[in-house]
């Protein structure tokens, strides 16, 4: 199989797992119990805890474990509301966030809370000018995300950031696809971050948080993370977290110049005929989603059994739902249904990259001429 889906997961690199080992089979003391084999085992999070950090690189702030970025982005937002000063009641997000960000907030609109959807450019970036035109001193917080997840866009999260914070509001990011992959952007109060989508373990997210601005616990009990998160960690998952952010924070610069020389490969070998969907510019290269007159994207996928690639996102992706993201690109449903997402990474070869586009090409003309 050649597998680009990076996007919806990476593969575990042999360093994470080799460093979970351990805590799966022997070592299995609980890391909140005050025995020696606990200690140890509370200090090998606290280690992944640094380490998660550092490669974040944000400072001003620290992180909690979750069980996802999922919850991570539930907490952020739910917590924030729940801690809302009088009179913030309005949350400003984006058409293109992920699932875990706009349905929390459609949950939230139902609680009473005052949403405001953001439409984007046809490039997929945000209009400032309409953010700025939204923020008024009712806005509690805005989410946007760094790194689309199903077209690699990305947003200028310091800037919003920025104007955000001048109208007394806070700013959540969701930075899941941009951890490992670029350097996240300064400025959020609140980051979400996922340790399967850097060669970690799923199971595993974090909630970075700046001082002082930590939302309100979501999950009561023991309150084991600093009493903002309830539930004993896992300190196998944890340590395959930290590991994950320290290899990519060491790897950070061979792994972008690796995605660089396999973006430029995969567009050769596509070929004519393929339009990018989303900005070429400001974009991580690891994220190529296209589309092709007349394609239809499910046929190709049962086409090429043995090339795991994407409908455009891992959620979208069966439910015979078109994306919600490339509708507010403005794309048809035509257009949306004839497009795909490969995503490559630290481990793709560039070869077998280059042998699945030829193939994907070749797929895509054997459609026309069937159709034809
Ligand atoms: N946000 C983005 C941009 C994602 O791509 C994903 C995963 O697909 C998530 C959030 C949710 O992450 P998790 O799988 O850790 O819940």
């Amino acid at each position: 199989m050649i597998y680009l889906d990076y996007q919806a997961t990476t593969p575990v690199a042999h360093e994470v797992a080799k460093a979970m080992q351990p805590w799966i089979e022997e070592r299995f003391a609980n890391p909140h119990s005050p025995s020696r084999w606990g200690r140890e085992a509370e200090a090998a999070i606290e280690v992944a805890r640094g380490q998660v950090e550092q490669a974040i690189g944000l400072k001003g702030g620290s992180v909690a474990f979750t069980g996802s970025a999922t919850e991570a982005l539930n907490w952020a937002l739910k917590g924030t509301v729940e801690n809302a000063p009088q009179g913030r009641d309005r949350i400003i997000t984006v058409a293109t966030e992920h699932a875990a960000v706009l349905d929390t907030c459609e949950w939230l609109a139902g609680q009473g809370v005052d949403l405001t959807l953001l439409p984007v450019r046809s490039d997929g970036r945000l209009d400032l000018d309409n953010l700025e035109r939204e923020l008024d001193e009712r806005v509690l917080l805005v989410a946007v995300m760094m790194v689309n997840n199903e077209i690699g866009v990305t947003q200028p999260v310091t800037e919003i950031a920025r104007m955000v914070h001048e109208c007394g509001a806070l700013m959540l990011c969701d930075a899941v696809q941009a951890l490992g992959r670029m350097e996240i952007c300064k400025g959020p109060d609140l980051v979400a971050v996922s340790a399967h989508k850097i060669h970690g373990p799923k199971g595993i997210g974090a909630l970075w948080m700046r001082d002082g601005k930590e939302p309100a616990p979501f999950i009561h009990g023991g309150g084991q993370e600093r009493g903002l998160r309830s539930g004993t960690l896992a300190p196998a998952l944890c340590v395959g977290f930290g590991a994950a952010a320290k290899l990519a924070d060491e790897r950070k610069t061979r792994d972008y110049d690796h995605v660089e020389k396999l973006w430029t490969a995969a567009v050769r070998a596509l070929g004519p005929g393929w339009t990018i969907n989303g900005s070429t510019s400001h974009r991580y290269h690891g994220n190529l989603n296209i589309r092709r007159e007349g394609v239809d994207a499910a046929r190709l996928i049962a086409d090429l059994r043995d090339i795991a690639f994407s409908l455009g996102s891992a959620c979208a992706s069966g439910s015979g739902r078109p994306s919600h993201v490339l509708r507010a690109l403005g794309l048809d449903h035509r257009e949306a249904r004839s497009s795909i997402r490969l995503g490559f990474g630290r481990y793709t070869k560039q070869n077998e990259l280059v042998e699945a586009c030829r193939r994907l090409a070749a797929a895509a003309v054997a459609q026309e001429k069937l159709d034809a």
